[in-house]
């Protein structure tokens, strides 16, 4: 079974090293040293080696960044991620080329298409990014912040304050409800969502509210957005949802009571699917026309939730 999308980074993280000052120099100097260039809110795909560059140009790029994240390691030789959105966009108003046998796209819009590797290493790439622009000031004091720890890290340059600021992952729960439809046949409860493309259809999400465990998020966020109860919380994976900062925790539930009645505010449509159903109606073809329901690409936690009771399983 291939990996979550945006899991499974193919790098050794390089824990250690990263506040090994020298260690950190003599990997910059590394002949084989690799980029993961970002700009704005594009990353760089479809190279000749994956998202990641090499050889002079790692250099040029390395030397073009206003940040640079010492991602981890591929073997011996580092690989970063680097901010070029300082750089200005080329003449005819695109993106800049910087004369590189690769496109920008928006990970977001592409990254189900990618090779798992290159997904998992563009959205490790994005996350450290973004959270170094949002964090370039203290939250605490308001002073200015600069990169430690190979960019794992931002200190407060405030002597009085010093706090110390680290990356964040915001918890977000999605899951699939277990029941039955209005013929009494096993059922799961889907949504959509008026923002989505026409015919999908997935599972119900929410953030983690503060002072709650996961397990209690799933049974408020079904209740809130649908108006069924849910009990016997099941753990079923997780996804990385580096937009910007999010980790989508998965599960499966059982509704054990109240009525379906979707949250207007938040949701399109909400209805009970049983197999029979799914499997009469929904296509992945449709995904690229034609207009009939689809579910979530097949390597999203979303899908493997959903698939997962497509094949008799509870969890
Ligand atoms: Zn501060």
């Amino acid at each position: 079974m291939k990996p979550i999308l945006y899991s499974s980074v193919p790098l050794d993280r390089a824990h250690a090293l990263r506040r090994d000052g020298d260690a950190l120099s003599r990997l910059g100097r590394h002949p084989d040293r690799l980029v993961a260039p970002c700009w704005k809110d594009l990353s760089l795909t479809g190279g000749p080696s994956g998202p990641l560059v090499g050889g002079s140009d790692a250099a040029r790029l390395l030397a073009l960044a206003e940040e640079v994240v010492l991602l981890g390691l591929r073997g011996d030789a580092p690989v970063y991620a680097a901010d070029l959105s300082a750089v200005p966009p080329d003449p005819d108003g695109q993106p800049p080329r910087l004369g590189l046998e690769a496109r920008w796209a928006a990970l977001k819009a592409v990254g189900g298409t990618l090779p798992a590797a290159e997904a998992g290493i563009l959205a490790y790439a994005r996350a450290l990014i973004l959270w170094h622009r949002r964090t370039r000031f203290c939250g605490t004091c308001g002073a200015p912040t600069l990169a430690c720890d190979g960019g794992h890290m931002r200190a407060c340059q405030d002597p009085q304050c010093g706090a110390q600021h680290y990356p964040r992952t915001d918890p977000a729960v999605i899951m699939r409800v277990d029941g039955f439809d209005d013929s009494g046949a096993e059922a799961i409860l889907m949504h959509r969502q008026s923002a989505w493309p026409a015919g999908m259809w997935s599972v119900l999400a929410g953030f983690v509210e503060p002072g709650e465990t996961p397990e209690e998020a799933v049974i408020r966020e079904v209740r809130e957005e649908s108006g069924i109860e849910v009990a016997d919380i099941r753990y079923g994976g997780a996804q990385p949802w580096p937009f910007p900062s999010s980790l989508m925790i998965g599960f499966s539930a059982t509704a054990i009571g109240g009525a379906l009645c979707p949250d207007s505010g938040e949701i399109e449509d909400a209805r009970w699917f049983s197999r029979a159903r799914i499997a009469a109606e929904f296509d992945d073809g449709h995904r690229t026309g034609g207009g009939g329901p689809f579910l979530p690409r097949p390597e999203t936690i979303a899908r493997r939730l959903i698939d997962s009771w497509l094949d008799g399983k509870r969890d």
